[in-house]
């Protein structure tokens, strides 16, 4: 499932080629891609000139030249791509949506478990109260610190990983980057988010920044079936500790990785650098 590494890898890519560009069709192929929204909705965008590529958490938007946003959410397994001129789209597995541009160049949505989303936010609207009480603060932005952190985790009884996984406290951060930063700040999983010491919190917070901008440094991690906009591959899942790798040994101790569950997901663990109980 693509985090914020991925999702920023495929927004800078897509920087490169949409801004400038106008919208000349707008095919949407599976329905489910815009509810509960009517998929014409999306024939809005022709016509339309884009200017920019944005990123909050995990969603993608495009500025519209008429204050029109889309916002895309990538969800599971979607995969948005650009395409030059020319090459041809419709053998595409899972192709939900088409977007040609003017220079013939087309901008495709694929996904297999269709959990993947488009909303048009409307013009003269205010786009951040789209994002009120659904995605809180960005961990790679200024604002991203241990009071930050400590401010979101005060007070909670969840596991961290979960608080870690809630995208209204901390945006971006999913399955592989919360186990990552969990093992590099030494911290239990199910450790209880508002019982961490200050100086766990500083050094979960430096932690989760860290895998963050590793993460996004390999172009984001490939693990089932990530790839970005260009339809290359991250090489992020060559740099992980734990995730993903129980039975083989915790690359700082040699203690054998374990897998359990947390908040729903499988989490991986090193049982001696990641001590239940400590704080
Ligand atoms: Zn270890």
């Amino acid at each position: 499932m693509p985090e914020l590494p991925e999702v920023e890898t495929v927004r800078r890519q897509l920087s490169r080629h949409l801004p400038g560009r106008i919208v000349v069709a707008v095919d949407v192929r599976d329905p489910l891609l815009t509810a509960p929204a009517h998929p014409d909705e999306l024939g809005l965008l022709v016509g339309r000139e884009i200017r920019r590529l944005g990123r909050r958490g995990k969603y993608l938007m495009v500025h519209l030249d008429d204050g029109a946003v889309l916002v895309v959410h990538l969800r599971m397994t979607g995969a948005l791509r650009w395409h030059p001129p020319g090459d041809d789209v419709e053998g595409l597995r899972f192709l939900r949506a088409v977007v040609t541009l003017d220079d013939g160049a087309h901008v495709t949505f694929c996904d297999q478990r269709r959990f993947g989303r488009m909303v048009l936010l409307a013009p003269g609207g205010d786009p951040e109260a789209y994002w009120r009480g659904r995605v809180g603060v960005e961990p790679l932005s200024a604002h991203f610190d241990s009071a930050a952190l400590g401010a979101a985790l005060r007070g909670r009884r969840t596991p961290v990983k979960a608080a870690l996984l809630n995208q209204a406290l901390v945006a971006g951060v999913g399955n592989i980057y919360a186990d990552e930063a969990l093992f590099e700040a030494g911290v239990h999983p199910e450790t209880p988010a508002g019982r961490l010491s200050r100086a766990r919190v500083a050094a979960l917070a430096d932690a989760v920044a860290r895998v963050l901008a590793r993460g996004l440094d390999a172009g984001g991690a490939t693990i089932r079936d990530y790839s970005d906009a260009e339809g290359g591959a991250g090489s992020m899942q060559d740099l992980l500790n734990v995730h993903v790798r129980e039975g083989l040994p915790c690359p700082r101790c040699g203690t054998t990785i374990v897998k359990t569950r947390v908040a729903q997901r499988g989490t991986y663990l090193c049982p001696s650098c990641q001590r239940k109980g400590r704080r």
